[in-house]
Formats: C-alpha cells, structure tokens, sequence
C-alpha cells in the first residue's frame, strides 16, 4: 500500500437535540422522518463512493463520526453505519481509531457498551464546562453531573481512550470557575483534552446578546490568566500540549486529526462534510434534503470542489503544521512540494525568526513558546 494512499474517514451527522447558542456548524433538530432519510442517503452515499476510482487507492487509518451530535441517532443505526463503512472502504492493518463524539444527556451506560461493542474505540465527550451555570448559558442539553455518570459509564463500557471537549473564555466566567472545571477534569485523568476558547460567530444567537450588551465575556487579561492556569494544570499531569488547543497522554494524540494538520487525505460523508482526495478539495452540500436528492438522483454532492496548485497546497501545508507543538519538517516539505520553506517565504519567514515567534530547530519550522498565543498573526504571514 502506498503511504500516500493513507487518509481518514469522517461521517458528518447533522442531528442536535437543540441548538448551542455559540454553535455556527450545521447542525439542527431533526424532525419526523429526518434520521430515516439520513441514515438512507448516507449509505447510498458510501457505496457510490466505494466505486470511486479514488476512493478506492485510500487506506483508512482512522474514522470519526462528528456532528452535530451523532449520538442523538439509535445505537443500533450508528453500529450499523460504521459495519457498512468497515464492509465498503479499505482499512489499514493496525487497528484503526474510531472516534465518536457524544453529548452527556444523549447516551446512557447500555448505549456506550452498545457502542463499544461495535468496535467505537474512543469517544470525544463535549462536556465543554462542569459549573451547571455555564453549561446553561451556552445552551447545553446536559448537567456537570450528568457529564460525570457519561465518563464513568464510558470507563465501565470498556473505552479507554476518552476526550473531553472544554472551553473558557465564556460569559461571566472566572479564573477561578475555569480553574475548577479543568481540574475536576484532570482528577478523572482522561487520555485527551480538547480546550477551546469560546468565538462569538455573527449569525449565532451569541452574536446578537453579545451585540445588545446582555453579557460580556472574560477580559483578555483574564484570558491570559486562564491559559496560564491550564499551562500549570497540565504540567502537573501526564497531559502533554501536541497541538495548539489539544493535550494528551503519550501515544493518545488524535490520530484522525493529526491527519488534518498534516494536510492528509481525508473522505467525508454526509451532508456538509468536506473531503481531500483525488487532487480537489470537496466541500457537501450543507443541506439535508438537498444531500437526499443529489444522491438518490446519481448526482454529485459536491457544493464547491478545489483544485489546489503545489504552492497554496505547500503554504496549507506549513499552516495546518505549525497549529502542531513540533511544527513542519522542512525535507518532508521538500520532499512533498518541491519548495524550500526558507526560500519561498524568504523576509516574511526572517522577520518571524527574528521577532521569536517561530524557530528552526532539528529541521523543523515551529512556533515557539511566544508565537503560540499568537498562532493567527503568525499564520496570516504566511498564508
Ligand atoms: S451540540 Fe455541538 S454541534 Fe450541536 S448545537 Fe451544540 S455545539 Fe453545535
């Protein structure tokens, strides 16, 4: 199998019992009749595509239902998804990672072992907070104490490769309060974090009570003190910080989205999801119906398709790299594209050395220590 070849594959459910007020993915309730005509076209979905040419030369090494919130569907309908996903696509010989992410309040202990069971080996819990007013504020379906019995019922189910979903930076939200919630969640010692500092998106209803002035979030300076309290937490845990929001135990680094910052391959179904494969970036059409038709008709689901030159392809590259602790391999690049990160970036890449704020060291390109906070200054350089 050609290493190249290697790449991830991500099934997109659309389906929230109710909407975040953060939340600007496309996700919403379902109503009558939704889920069948989901889980149909989805599967009609796969064995269009398990004819593709191209398909046909990736290798999976990972899969992740994402959302949404695919554990609003049935266990038995996510089971069944993910036996026709093992029975359509080709899969590498190590024991893939497959991942899915569940809400507390939408899956109880006999639902986990159900997924466990049909070969779920990791779960992404969107806990987000463990202070109950937060949680109600974001908009969340869920309790701190429910998220708890989800952990130790996930633990009892046999998962051992859990993540937990966090963010600060919330409305009303303390130094302190989020000191709490990052230690209540390290107390339980799970393999991965996911820490996230919450974007007030236009278009979300958190948008429009930001605007009005119902709430405002953390200062920067508390922000600051948040981060630095996570920097302190996590060194005094097995956690290690592998990418700019992401931390985990040796060996338990999100493989499939490892994948993503390495710019891979990658097949996504459903609707909204996006797909790198066969030289294009595809993005699905972000529309339920419209998804059904397209495939039932034979049609290309595809809203927009990309094809990217070797140089925005490298600069991606370098871009989605540097979000990662150890940064890019300048030979790998090389090797990849052809170009030599010194060279093609030249005076803006000189003034980043100069300023500290990324550094070359082993043969990598990397952000250091005080370029990490200010990743999206570096990025807009050199984009
Ligand atoms: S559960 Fe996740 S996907 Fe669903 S509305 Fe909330 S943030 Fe969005």
């Amino acid at each position: 199998m050609n290493l190249a070849a290697l790449a991830g594959l991500y099934v997109h459910v659309p389906f929230c019992q109710q909407k975040c007020g953060y939340c600007s993915f496309y996700s919403f309730a379902p109503q009558a009749g939704d889920t069948q005509r989901y889980v149909e076209a989805v599967q009609l979905q796969m064995r269009q595509l398990a004819r593709d040419a191209d398909v046909r030369t990736l290798s999976f090494s990972s899969v992740f239902f994402g959302g949404g919130t695919p554990s609003t569907l049935p266990v038995t309908v996510l089971a069944s998804l993910l036996a026709d996903c093992c029975e359509l696509f080709s899969f590498t010989k190590e024991m893939p990672e497959i991942t899915i992410e569940v809400n507390p309040g939408t899956i109880d202990a006999k639902g986990l072992q159900q997924l466990r069971r049909a070969g779920f080996n990791r779960l992404s819990i969107g806990i987000q907070s463990f202070a109950d007013q937060e949680l109600q504020q974001l908009g969340r379906i869920h309790t701190s104490g429910e998220a708890q019995a989800t952990i130790e019922a996930a633990r009892s189910a046999g998962f051992d490769n859990l993540s937990f979903d966090l963010m600060y930076g919330l409305p009303g939200q303390s130094v302190r309060s989020w000191q709490e919630t990052l230690e209540r969640a390290l107390a339980i010692a799970p393999e991965h974090l996911s820490l996230y500092e919450l974007t007030v998106e236009e278009g979300t209803p958190f948008f429009l009570q930001a605007e009005q002035g119902q709430w405002a979030l953390p200062s920067e300076d508390a922000v600051m003190a948040m981060l630095a309290t996570t920097e302190t937490a996590v060194d005094s845990s097995p956690l290690e910080r592998y990418e700019i929001s992401n931390y985990a135990v040796a060996g338990r680094q999100c493989r499939h989205n490892l994948n993503y910052w390495h710019n891979g391959l990658y097949l996504g179904l459903g609707p909204g999801a996006v797909s790198a494969f066969g030289g294009q970036r595809r993005a699905t059409v972000a529309d339920l119906p419209d998804f059904c038709r397209r495939v039932a008709a034979g049609q290309s689901v595809w809203a927009e398709e990309e094809q990217l030159d070797a140089a925005a392809a490298f600069r991606e590259t370098v871009i989605m790299g540097l979000r990662l602790l150890a940064g890019v391999s300048i030979t790998e690049l090389r090797h990849r594209f052809g170009l030599d990160v010194t060279t093609y970036y030249g005076a803006s890449l000189h003034r980043l050395l100069d300023q500290n704020l990324v550094a070359i060291e082993g043969g990598r390109l990397f952000l250091t220590r005080q370029g990490l906070p200010l990743a999206n200054q570096v990025m807009a350089a050199l984009v």
